[in-house]
């Protein structure tokens, strides 16, 4: 007999983008004249087209691959040396993290959840509310929660609210966490951690023995210069963080894929016995046995995203993209709504008019401007009350929802 993980039974049905796309599908069918009105402003996928720099050096990779001459089979599983030191070069010069230190995947996505592998059974996991589903979901398959309760929070986890009273910044903990899921610009929230802030975040995890996973997919949006891109700009974050990134939302790579961890070789963890160990050569033994690397053409492309070309390119789509956050806050403070986020994120954070719950204002939306959000209590509990609405659009589509929100409103 063949028995199932039986974790997965703990996972919540409705997980928010399908339940999303279920009541925009029921509105469409109840509504048909309406369903080509409709704006989508929910799920953070990017939608301008891939630069043509990026473009271009595939092409190169692909035709490569048409000659014997310069064919290749598999890479590298860790990546081609060629995009690694491109990173370290343009992401982390003056860090002192070295290109041994980078692992390129297919996606941030797994590799958040991936990480789990490595580490043991037991441990505090510490994440925040609202939080990007993937760390908590990835947590209940790997067995450390128990049930949801009735608002969906897991037995188990150390909960961090993020809210109003904390600008949407995680304090440190009063309890011990082995493990901290922190998201800088986050998702949803686009709420940032100064260095101060990052900086009580590191010295925490060095007196407590704990790992930050810190999630930098939306570095490449932060505007104000005093902002970290980086956890490891914070001495000391080399002996207790992991850092993700991702190409997909700087480079417009949702559909190409490609990501990046950075593991410092000075990081460990405890084993049994209490002797420490590599978490380098951990991942590094996963992430070769059981990831066979990310395409060639793919890292051609992704390294294409640090030439001069490119460069330029993706700071053209980060503009774009940025100038849509604006005009997204102006709209909603222009109406007296609360307003987070869009600074430093593409995504603005928006408190629901008094009284009005987050899916409430999902429906109004919809239903009234045919315009859809995230609602914020699909992130977590302490997301009620908010809405989120998502820069990656165009501008023609940005504007129409700007107009639809003030005759919503106004
Ligand atoms: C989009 C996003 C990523 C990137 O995921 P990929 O799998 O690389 O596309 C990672 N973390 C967060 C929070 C995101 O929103």
């Amino acid at each position: 007999m063949a028995t199932i993980n039986s974790n997965f039974l703990k996972l919540k049905a409705g997980y928010l983008f399908p339940e999303i796309a279920r009541r925009v599908k029921a509105y469409t069918e109840s509504a048909p004249d309406k369903a080509a009105r409709i704006i989508r402003c929910g799920i953070g996928d990017v939608t301008e087209p891939l630069p043509s720099a990026v473009r271009d050096a595939m092409h190169v990779a692909v035709d490569e691959q048409g000659e014997r001459s310069t064919f290749k089979g598999y890479g590298p599983e860790q990546g081609y040396e060629f995009l690694r030191q491109a990173i370290v070069d343009n992401q982390f010069s003056n860090l002192g993290i070295s290109a041994d230190e980078v692992f390129i995947s297919d996606g941030s996505k797994c590799d958040t959840g991936n990480i789990l592998d490595i580490f043991g059974k037991g441990n505090t996991i510490a994440i925040t509310d609202p939080v990007y589903p993937v760390y908590v979901d990835t947590n209940v398959m790997a067995g450390n929660t128990g049930d949801a309760d009735d608002k969906g929070a897991y037995a188990g986890l150390l909960y961090m609210p993020c809210t109003a009273e904390n600008n949407f910044v995680a304090d440190v903990p009063t309890q011990k966490a082995d493990l901290i899921y922190l998201c800088f610009p986050n998702n949803p929230t686009g709420a940032v951690a100064t260095r101060e802030q990052l900086t009580a975040w590191v010295k925490y995890a060095k007196e407590n023995n704990a790992i930050i996973l810190f999630d930098a997919a939306y570095e490449a949006f932060i505007q104000d210069p005093e902002i970290p891109h980086s956890i490891y700009e914070i001495e000391g974050a080399k002996d207790c963080a992991i850092e993700f990134r991702s190409f997909s939302k700087n480079g417009g790579f949702t559909g190409v894929r490609c990501a990046y961890t950075i593991i410092p070789k000075g990081l460990t963890g405890k084993a049994e016995d209490g002797s420490d160990i590599s978490i380098h050569q951990l991942w590094s033994r996963r992430h070769s046995t059981k990831f066979n690397g990310a395409s060639y053409p793919v890292q051609k492309g992704a390294a294409a995203v640090f030439s001069e070309e490119g460069k330029k390119q993706v700071s053209e789509l980060i503009s774009h993209y940025m100038g849509n956050a604006k005009l997204f806050r102006e709209a909603c403070l222009s109406l007296g709504l609360e307003v987070y986020g869009g600074e430093n994120a593409p995504y603005v954070w928006v408190g629901c008019p008094a009284g009005v719950s987050s899916w409430e204002m999902f429906d109004k939306m919809l239903h009234e401007a045919q315009v859809v959000v995230t609602p914020g209590s699909g992130f977590g509990s302490a997301g009620e009350g908010y809405f989120r609405i998502s820069a990656f659009n165009s501008r023609e589509n940005v504007e129409e929802v700007c107009n639809r929100l003030k005759a919503l409103i106004a």
